[in-house]
């Protein structure tokens, strides 16, 4: 399908648009019951290994060994040397015809650029690298589902002031820029980052941290964008200066894939500022483990130095994660860099990212392979953020089989069934539940 810059985002999706496929995942049981997923033999042999040898965590310039580690080192070099057409990446592999259309029109829609240090993780010999399905456009970002929008989380609608995000009555989200170190070709915020589309984004610090004064039910202030960590040190350190004077603010988030991106960004100036507003949480952004380099793990270790807790939120992306092996090697790895694996979101239904979608099931697939298999740390909440503005709703594998007055049935990680009374230092029920149960102790922690 064509698409011009001038004409308003096609809203029907073609007969040969790529969508979600929903035959991949196959259902047993009576799902009105009890949803069990078919197991597919899964092979735990390691994509890379999570330990802590320096030879197993990919490091170095690669493609840019002729230039100096000191400029190799600096977010500014790094920034300036971007990837940004198709003729610069096909300096280094051939672009499919699908890639090669997607880069024609990426700047229509969300611009195109990769660091450098990122490119080097791209396996120019596979199509279908999990690291270049999230960063090379492909000809399917301009074809528009139907139950796809500009603005899926319903963002806009919820703004009492440009750039802030007012919707759950305790916490806001500022949008604080509009421009990223590289930039995800799924990403949600895609109508405004990058200012392709021409939304024209111009954040108001002045009339957000006021809303955020004179509102003091906000206790939580989320700074994001774009990427709030691309705010050169002294505007960052100012605005995080401010928002700490506010009493009512106890704390300050930061979403940033800046970690992954341009690790070099996370310098020890930056930490100190980090560490000077405490206490900031951070969400970092890794959906591979590819993406998990020494770099990146010495920029995690900077950062909880600098007293900054990690979580990571992933996004679950066809044919880039959503497969039990890759993702039980991410969380591990995220692990062993000191972040929490916090969310793993269903992408959202931001328009042109069908191709990048893959089925809700294979979400809940992983969480029961992770569940229990592994450590309690590892596994991340799935959620979904509701279309139009609904908030994160969290989906999981179904655990508990039956409700009774008397006592309920869960069932655990291995598929074994158990009672638990309801009654509280009562009598045991009379009559147990119908389906053969196993006793469970008291308290029995799964894990
Ligand atoms: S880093 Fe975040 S805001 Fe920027 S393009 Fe990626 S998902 Fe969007």
């Amino acid at each position: 399908m064509s698409f011009s810059i001038d004409e308003p985002y096609p809203q029907t999706l073609p007969d040969d648009a790529i969508g979600p496929d929903s035959n991949k995942v196959r259902w047993i049981g009576d799902p009105t019951h009890h949803l069990t997923v078919s197991k597919k033999p899964v092979s735990y042999t390691p994509i890379m290994s999570s330990g802590n040898s320096r030879r197993d965590w990919y490091e170095g310039r690669g493609l840019w060994q002729h230039v100096s580690a000191e400029d190799w080192k600096n977010w500014g070099w790094q920034l300036k040397n971007r990837i940004t057409t198709q003729e610069e990446i096909e300096r280094y592999f051939t672009l499919s015809t699908a890639e090669r259309k997607g880069c024609y029109f990426a700047n229509k829609k969300l611009a195109l650029a990769i660091t450098p240090y990122f490119f080097n993780l791209i396996d120019f010999k596979d199509e279908d690298c999990p690291i270049r399905r999230q960063v090379i456009p492909r000809i399917e970002e301009m074809e528009t589902s139907p139950e796809e929008l500009l603005d899926p989380c319903g963002e806009d609608g919820n703004m009492p002031v440009p750039g802030l995000v007012h919707r759950y009555p305790d916490r806001v989200l500022f949008l604080v820029t509009d421009r990223c170190a590289a930039y995800c070709r799924y990403c949600t915020r895609s109508r405004l980052v990058s200012n392709s589309q021409g939304y024209d984004f111009h954040p108001e610090y002045e009339q957000g941290l006021r809303y955020i004064e004179s509102h003091p039910e906000i206790r939580d202030v989320l700074l994001s964008g774009g990427d709030p960590l691309l705010m050169a040190d002294r505007k960052l350190d100012y605005l995080l200066g401010r928002l700490r004077a506010i009493r009512h603010v106890e704390f300050i988030r930061i979403g940033s894939r800046i970690p992954i991106f341009l690790p070099q960004r996370i310098t020890p100036e930056l930490c100190e500022i980090l560490r000077k507003h405490e206490p900031i949480w951070m969400s970092i952004h890794a959906n591979h483990p590819r993406e998990c380099t020494l770099e990146v793990k010495e920029a995690c270790d900077r950062l909880a130095r600098a007293g900054v807790p990690l979580g990571n939120q992933s996004v679950l992306l066809k044919d880039v994660n959503d497969d039990v092996e890759t993702m039980k090697e991410l969380v591990h790895r995220l692990l062993v860099m000191r972040v929490r694996p916090y969310y793993l979101y269903q992408c959202d239904l931001i328009t042109g990212s069908a191709h990048l979608r893959s089925d809700v099931l294979k979400g809940i697939e992983i969480i029961e392979n992770l569940r229990g298999h592994t450590t309690g740390y590892a596994v991340p909440q799935f959620v979904i953020d509701a279309p139009g503005g609904g908030g994160k709703v969290p989906i999981n594998p179904e655990y508990v089989k039956q409700v009774g007055e008397d006592a309920i049935v869960i069932r655990n990680y291995e598929g074994k069934e158990f009672r638990y009374s309801r009654h509280i230092g009562g009598a045991r029920p009379e009559d147990p539940a119908e389906t053969e149960v196993v006793e469970a102790p008291a308290g029995r922690i799964l894990d």
